[in-house]
C-alpha cells in the first residue's frame, strides 16, 4: 500500500452519565491516536463515529441515526472507502451482542473492505487477508463472548432486581391503601407513607400522657381546654377517640387488611389475610406501646391485657381445621383447669377432638422454643443453611472463574476454543448463585426468628405485653400449632414442612 488510508475512530460508551462528561469517549480516542502512530500508512480521518449512552446489548448503536450504523452506512454509500480502517480500543465496544450476531456484524464491516484494528490488543484484521488467522479469529471470538457474558450478567442482575420488586407490589408490599390513618399522608403514587409531624407528636404525647397515669377521658378534656384541633375536624376530642388511638396497631406500622360485608343492613368487618408489621412508618415505640396496652384493665374485647391463649390466631383442630379456642372449666379442687378446645365440639358438638390442657402446651412449647425445635425444620433454618453452602460456592466458583480467564490469556488458540464453554458456564453458576444468596438473605431479614430468639432471654409467661409480642413474632412465621394431647404440629407459612413436637420430651 502506498497511498495513505483513511482511518477511522468509532468510540462508544454505554453509560449516559459518562457520555455526558466525554470522559470514557476521550480516552478511546486518545488511546487510539497514540497507537496509530505505529502505522505511519494510515492517516486519522477528521469524521470520528461515536455512540453515546448506548447499550451494544440490545443493538442500539446499529441504528443508522447512530454512530456505527451510520459508518456501517458511510460504508455501504462509499463515502468510507474499502481499505479503511476502523479503529476500536476493544471489541466490546463494537456491541454486546450474542457472539454469532457479533462476529457477523465483524465480517460485515471486513465484507466493505474495510480492516479492524482492535487498539487494546494491538491486533489488525486485515480485510483482504485471505488466509485467516486462527489466533486472531479465536481471539475474537472470546472477546465477543466475554462482552456479551459480561452484559447478559449485568442485564440479568437488573431483571432479577425489577422481579423482586413485581414480587414485593404483588404481595401488596408497594401500593398502599388510600385511607391512611389520620397521623399520615400518603403519597400521590400510592407508594409511601409520610408522617405528619404535628399529628404524630400529638399522638405521641397521648401516649406519654397515659403512662404518666391519665385516662382517655381526662387527656379529652385537657386537649378540648387547650383548644387542640382534632384531626377528623370534630369539634372536640372524646374519649373514644383517644382510646382508639391508644389501642390502635397501626402506630406500630402495623395493617390489618379488612373485607367489608353488608349484614342486615350493618357493616360486618371480618380480618383478611395476615397482619403486616411494616406497613406504616412507625410513631410509637413498641416498648411504649405494650407499656400502654398493660395499663389497661382486662377487658371483655380480649384484645390487649388479657392474653390467655399465647397462641392465639394459629391453634387449629387437626380433625376438622376449625379453632381451637382457650377455655376455663371448674374442677372439683376449686382451682379452674385451663383447655384448647375445638370451637366445633364446643358450639356445635361436629367434632371429637378432645381438649388438650392448656398450661403444659404452653410450657411444652416454650421449652421447645427454647432448646431450637420449633424451628428446628422451618424454612428459615433451612435457608441459613443453604446460604453458607452457597457462599462457599461461590468463592470456589469465582476462584475457577478467574483461573480460566487467566488461563485464556496464556493459551494456545486451540485450548482457547475449549476454555471458553467453561467459562461460559461459570458466568451462568457464579450469576445463579449470586442470585440465590441476595434472595435468601431478604428472606432471613425478614424472618422474625432472631427477634423471637431475644425476646426469650427474658420471656416471662406472666408479663402480658411480652405475651402479646410473642404472639404476633410467633404469627408472623407459624401459620398453624395444632395441638393433641400427646403432641403437636406446626405448619410454618414458608414451607411446606412442619414440624411435630412431642408433650414429653425424648
Ligand atoms: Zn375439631
Amino acid at each position: 500500500m502506498s497511498k495513505l488510508q483513511n482511518a477511522y475512530l468509532y468510540s462508544r460508551v454505554s453509560n449516559v452519565d459518562a457520555a455526558k462528561h466525554g470522559e470514557g469517549l476521550r480516552r478511546q480516542q486518545e488511546k487510539a491516536k497514540d497507537w496509530l502512530k505505529n502505522y505511519p500508512n494510515y492517516k486519522l480521518s477528521d469524521k470520528v463515529f461515536v455512540d453515546a449512552g448506548k447499550s451494544g446489548y440490545h443493538g442500539a448503536n446499529l441504528d443508522p441515526q447512530a454512530g456505527l450504523g451510520s459508518f456501517l452506512e458511510a460504508c455501504e454509500r462509499g463515502i468510507v472507502l474499502p481499505g479503511s480502517l476502523l479503529c476500536v480500543e476493544l471489541v466490546d465496544r463494537l456491541g454486546r451482542l450474542p457472539p454469532r450476531q457479533a462476529k457477523n456484524l465483524f465480517n460485515k464491516i471486513l465484507d466493505y473492505g474495510i480492516s479492524v484494528a482492535i487498539v487494546k490488543w494491538n491486533l489488525i484484521v486485515d480485510a483482504f487477508s485471505n488466509n485467516d488467522d486462527l489466533s486472531s479469529d479465536l481471539l475474537l471470538t472470546v472477546g465477543f463472548h466475554l462482552a456479551y457474558m459480561e452484559s447478559k450478567q449485568k442485564s440479568e442482575r437488573i431483571r432479577a432486581t425489577h422481579a423482586i420488586r413485581r414480587q414485593v407490589a404483588l404481595s401488596g408490599g408497594k401500593k398502599r391503601t388510600a385511607v391512611a390513618p389520620a397521623w399520615l399522608r400518603l403519597s400521590d403514587d400510592r407508594s409511601t407513607f409520610t408522617v405528619i409531624k404535628s399529628r404524630a407528636e400529638l399522638i405521641q404525647k397521648i401516649y406519654q400522657l397515659k403512662l404518666g397515669g391519665k385516662g382517655a377521658n381526662i387527656i379529652a378534656r385537657e386537649f378540648n381546654e387547650q383548644g387542640i384541633p382534632t384531626f377528623s375536624g370534630k369539634p372536640k376530642w372524646s374519649k373514644t377517640t383517644i382510646n382508639t388511638y391508644l389501642r390502635t396497631t397501626a402506630v406500630l406500622g402495623h395493617f390489618q387488611a379488612h373485607t367489608v360485608t353488608m349484614v342486615n343492613g350493618k357493616r360486618v368487618y371480618t380480618k383478611s389475610g395476615d397482619v403486616n408489621t411494616d406497613y406504616y412508618p412507625e410513631i410509637i415505640d413498641e416498648s411504649i406501646f405494650y407499656q400502654v396496652q398493660s395499663t389497661f384493665k382486662n377487658n371483655n374485647a380480649g384484645r390487649f391485657g388479657n392474653f390467655q391463649n399465647l397462641f392465639r390466631g394459629m391453634t387449629k383442630c387437626d380433625l376438622c381445621g376449625s379453632t381451637m379456642s382457650w377455655t376455663r372449666s371448674p374442677s372439683s379442687t376449686g382451682i379452674p383447669n385451663f383447655y384448647l378446645r375445638c370451637t366445633n365440639v364446643y358450639l356445635k358438638k361436629l367434632c371429637s377432638k378432645p381438649s388438650v390442657k392448656y398450661e403444659a402446651f404452653e410450657d411444652r412449647f416454650i421449652d421447645a422454643l427454647l432448646n431450637g425445635e420449633i424451628f428446628k425444620d422451618s424454612f428459615e433454618s433451612e435457608l441459613s443453611e443453604k446460604s453458607k453452602q452457597a457462599k462457599a460456592d461461590l468463592h470456589i466458583l469465582q476462584q475457577q472463574k478467574s483461573n480460566i480467564q487467566e488461563a485464556i490469556t496464556l493459551a494456545s488458540p486451540e485450548a482457547i476454543t475449549e476454555l471458553v464453554p467453561l467459562l461460559d458456564q461459570l458466568h451462568l453458576q457464579i450469576n445463579a448463585t449470586k442470585q440465590f444468596l441476595f434472595e435468601s438473605q431478604q428472606q432471613i431479614n425478614n424472618s422474625p426468628i432472631q427477634e423471637i430468639n431475644s425476646l426469650l432471654r427474658t420471656f416471662d409467661t406472666k408479663n402480658q405485653t411480652q405475651r402479646e409480642q410473642l404472639n404476633l413474632l410467633l404469627k408472623r412465621t407459624i401459620a398453624t400449632i395444632k395441638p393433641s394431647r400427646d403432641s403437636f404440629t406446626i405448619d410454618f407459612k414458608n414451607s411446606e414442612k412442619s414440624s411435630k413436637i412431642n408433650m414429653i420430651q425424648c
